[in-house]
């Protein structure tokens, strides 16, 4: 066997937190490796309701910390990834008789502007009934006595912004390991000494490594199990859905936060993807943490108090293009309800374990890049080394710079609509010029996908040169963004798995497997 790489950390899980963390950690200058036992970005980053927000909510818990740490990230977020992270305007309708009259939510929408001092995005306003109905003649009118209109913020794909940190994590030196499960930590001497973790072939591989950190989100427990020494739970899962539907008869301008009238928890309906994202759900979950789907009492839950609040949407069961569910990583608490328990993040140092193992407890996709910065700031005190100071506030994402530039590119190809060329600027950024450029090189690559002009057969193979994609499931649902469309993007399957056979030299029957591993996938998103 080949002598072991060594690296000063190794990170176990690439959703939000562990790229992002992965990313300071090389701009600081570590050797750094990053594993995922499935794609970049296929655990819970993947199922939120993808807003980068204050938590408004999180204030009735006196949680003014996070509030405040997530309205700062919110406005860097904007600032460092305009291309993806976009305003988005919300409205609070009040009902007569809702636990959260009008003057509770006037106070919180102050409370929530001079938290944000310095952000990018308006103040709230304050609509009377009228000035509401006016503005959403689709909302239910009877008892509507008032409305607030504020302002956070939405990232379309979450996908996207956790492969742009991977992307700039590597082009400072990390390395990423997708479809790789760490298998064992391997600790001698109270201290962390390696990491054994399968490949995708099924082969077993070592690395050195003196620092590890475990932010395998809901899986954080299940990843210490992979250490000598047990340790108490750290991680007390909540279970959330969302449904996506298209555009409904009433249907909102504004994205809506509404109290359910069912239990009293405020809920979202959020244009999203020229559709509507419906969520979420949260109740305490113990059960398998792979295979997590939207149960009927939440699908019937999320289409009822939508239908209660915009009454000619009138959706039912056949309505739902697709719905996705996943677990918020926790903190562990025994009792009590679920929206009490804390949203904010703790970086645990494991040291009853091993020295040199940290573990990541919960954390929102908001304030990701803050608590990569605070992680990273914990390894060099572990390590007692003086590391260069973070740079994540204020240095672009890939994608963020070069999008005129870009949307040029993609007109001279001439192939693309005007609605295609948006849709690369929209997932790529200023990126899209170098799948421009790859098309440019070979007119198989010009042609578009799937009969609209909006989608480019380059995209495909970029996705497996420049982005790590092993599968069609990745290219499909976490690179291309198609499987989001209102269709899951089914009909563009055969050719999208054509051009990734001739480009990842696959036979016959591999792409077969990965066309059946995309359909289930698909499948698995649906409400049956
Ligand atoms: C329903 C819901 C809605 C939410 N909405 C929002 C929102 O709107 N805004 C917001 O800011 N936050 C939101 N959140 C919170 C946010 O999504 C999560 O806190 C965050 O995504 C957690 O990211 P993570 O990187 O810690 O975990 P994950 O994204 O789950 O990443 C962990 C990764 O570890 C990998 N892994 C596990 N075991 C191993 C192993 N042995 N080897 C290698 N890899 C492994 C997994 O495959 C996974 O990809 C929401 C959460 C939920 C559940």
């Amino acid at each position: 066997m080949a002598t072991a790489q060594q690296y000063d950390l190794a990170i176990i899980g690439a959703g939000i937190n562990g790229a992002g963390i992965a990313r300071d950690a090389a701009l600081r200058g570590l050797k750094v490796i990053i594993f995922d036992k499935n794609d970049m970005c296929s655990g819970c980053s993947a199922i939120s309701s993808r807003l980068v927000h204050g938590g408004l909510r999180y204030l009735e818990y006196g949680e003014i910390p996070l509030v405040y740490e997530s309205l700062h990230e919110r406005r860097y977020l904007r600032l460092t990834a305009p291309h993806l992270v976009e305003p988005l305007r919300i409205t609070i309708p009040v009902y007569a008789g809702a636990r959260r009259g009008p003057l509770l939510i006037r106070l919180g929408m102050l409370a929530y502007d001079l938290l944000s001092f310095r952000k990018t995005v308006p103040n709230h306003e304050m609509l009377n009934g009228v000035e509401i109905h006016e503005a959403e003649p689709g909302l239910e009118v009877e008892g509507l006595r008032a409305a607030a209109r504020y302002y956070d913020a939405q990232v379309t794909f979450a996908e996207r912004l956790v492969l742009e940190n991977l992307l700039a994590a590597r082009s400072a030196g990390a390395e990423i390991r997708t479809h790789c499960e760490v298998t064992r930590i391997v600790v001698e001497g109270g201290e962390v000494q390696a990491l054994s973790f399968e490949d995708y072939a099924g082969n077993t591989q070592e690395v050195r490594v003196n620092t590890v950190v475990n932010a395998a989100g809901p899986w954080v427990d299940r990843v210490l199990e992979a250490a000598p020494t047990t340790t108490r739970r750290l991680i007390g899962g909540t279970k959330g859905s969302h449904i996506i539907v298209g555009k409904f008869a009433g249907a909102p301008q504004d994205a809506f936060y509404v109290e359910a009238a069912a239990d009293g928890r405020p809920f979202f309906i959020i244009p999203w993807n020229n559709q509507y994202l419906v969520g979420t759900t949260d109740i305490r979950y113990r059960e398998d943490l792979d295979h997590i789907r939207a149960s009927g009492a939440e699908v019937d839950y999320l289409l009822a108090e939508t239908n209660r609040v915009f009454p000619r949407a009138s959706l039912s069961r056949e309505d739902i293009h697709y719905a996705y569910a996943g677990v918020r990583p926790l903190p562990y608490k025994e009792a009590g309800p679920e929206s009490a328990i804390t949203r904010r993040h703790i970086i645990k140092v494991n040291k009853n374990v091993a020295k040199g193992l940290v573990s990541i407890i919960g954390g929102k996709l908001t304030t990701y890049r803050n608590l990569a910065e605070q992680t990273v700031d914990t390894i060099a005190k572990l390590q007692h080394r003086k590391l260069p100071s973070c740079r994540t506030r204020d240095t672009d994402l890939p994608g963020a710079w070069g999008i005129d530039r870009a949307r040029e590119r993609l007109f001279e190809l001439g192939t693309l609509s005007a609605a295609g060329i948006e849709r690369l600027l929209h997932i790529y950024g200023g990126r899209a010029a170098a799948i421009a450029e790859l098309a440019s090189t070979d007119s198989q690559l010009a042609a578009t996908v799937g009969g609209e002009n909006r989608v480019l057969a380059a995209e495909v193979v970029f996705a497996l040169r420049e982005e790590f994609a092993v599968t069609l499931t990745d290219i499909v649902f976490r690179r291309m963004m198609i499987g989001f469309d209102a269709d899951q993007g089914r009909k563009m399957y055969p050719q999208v798995a054509a051009i990734a056979a001739r480009e990842a030299g696959w036979s016959q029957e591999q792409e077969v497997q990965q066309l059946d591993g995309l359909a289930q996938y698909a499948r698995s998103l649906r409400v049956g």
